[in-house]
């Protein structure tokens, strides 16, 4: 039986546990979102991440720097709130216009302010089996793997993709859980019949509908996080989902599988990071 999974409904559950955790607090937890430029998709990205802080009660700001903001200029602009006691999470939209590079920006965000978990402190805990703030769109799957109750020990695994910000934290996650394994990428030899070894497959290549109906084993969980962007228009995962989900035991669609999860992600991780900002600024030292 093929189970679709619905991320905005779950989306929707997470987000009222953080806001009744939230409202707990002595005072809201603080989220910065820094937006450089114009990009249209990063701008919408940037648009949601505010709307749903406010509608949980979070304090938002959102700064907006100019298309050619000077490196040091943004950095700046990151030092002042890693300074600014009412916020507790920061995140830069990535990626940067005119070849800025990301990592240098995000390095500077303070590792407990961090809830994009980019930051060397963040992936290194996260390394070592210590995850404190953790990417967010690898553990809304996890946290959707959860939902759905797999059991994850023992299980043979394929990532598709081995990016910073997705692939390899998400390998990391899977491995901690006592899954088995395997990172895919574009050197793989024969990637159809690597991915066919998977009880559980997790896309995020960027490849529109790369995984076809003959790549997947029978019974399946596939998990596609890649949202690719048609010449007409209409979005697609990394997964051909028509032909892939009769034989999957479950999979997510795009839109609306893990899109909507890993906002909610976002919200949890600054909850986190302000409940432990909250706690030490309690303790006397
Ligand atoms: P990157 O471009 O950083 O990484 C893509 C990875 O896929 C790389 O490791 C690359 O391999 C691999 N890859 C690319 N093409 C192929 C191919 N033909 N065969 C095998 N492997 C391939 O992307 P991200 O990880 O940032 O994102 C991946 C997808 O997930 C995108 O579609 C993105 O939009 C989406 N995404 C969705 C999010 C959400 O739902 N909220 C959040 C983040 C991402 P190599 O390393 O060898 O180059």
């Amino acid at each position: 039986v093929t189970r679709l999974h619905d991320g905005k409904e779950l989306a929707k559950t997470w987000n009222q546990q953080t806001r009744a955790q939230a409202v707990q607090l002595s005072r809201p937890p603080g989220l910065a979102v820094v937006l450089v430029g114009h990009d249209p998709a990063s701008q919408v990205y940037v648009r949601r991440k505010g709307e749903v802080a406010e509608r949980l009660g979070f304090v938002h700001r959102q700064l907006d720097l100019p298309a050619d903001s000077s490196l040091q200029h943004i950095v700046e602009t990151v030092q002042s709130l890693n300074e600014d006691p009412a916020i507790d999470g920061i995140l830069v939209q990535l990626p940067l216009p005119g070849g800025l590079d990301g990592r240098l920006v995000t390095e500077h965000i303070l590792p407990e302010k961090d809830v994009d978990g980019l930051t060397t402190a963040n992936v290194g805990a996260l390394a070592q089996g210590k995850p404190v703030l953790v990417p967010c769109t690898p553990r809304g799957v996890l946290r959707i793997l959860q939902s759905l109750q797999v059991a994850l020990e023992g299980m043979e695994a394929v990532v598709l993709g081995r990016s910073n910000l997705f692939g390899r934290p998400m390998a990391m996650l899977l491995e901690q859980q006592n899954a088995t394994v395997t990172v895919a990428h574009s050197r793989t030899r024969d990637l159809p019949s690597v991915v066919r070894r998977a009880e559980l497959v997790v896309a995020a290549v960027g490849q529109a509908e790369m995984v076809r109906r003959d790549w997947v084993r029978e019974g399946a969980i596939i998990i596609d996080v890649g949202i690719n962007r048609l010449q007409d228009g209409r979005i697609v995962g990394d997964v051909a989902f028509d032909e892939v989900s009769p034989r999957a035991r479950a999979i997510t669609p795009v839109p609306g599988g893990v899109g909507p999860t890993t906002i909610a992600m976002l919200m949890e991780n600054t909850l986190i990071a302000s409940t432990r900002r909250q706690e030490r600024e309690a303790r006397p030292l």
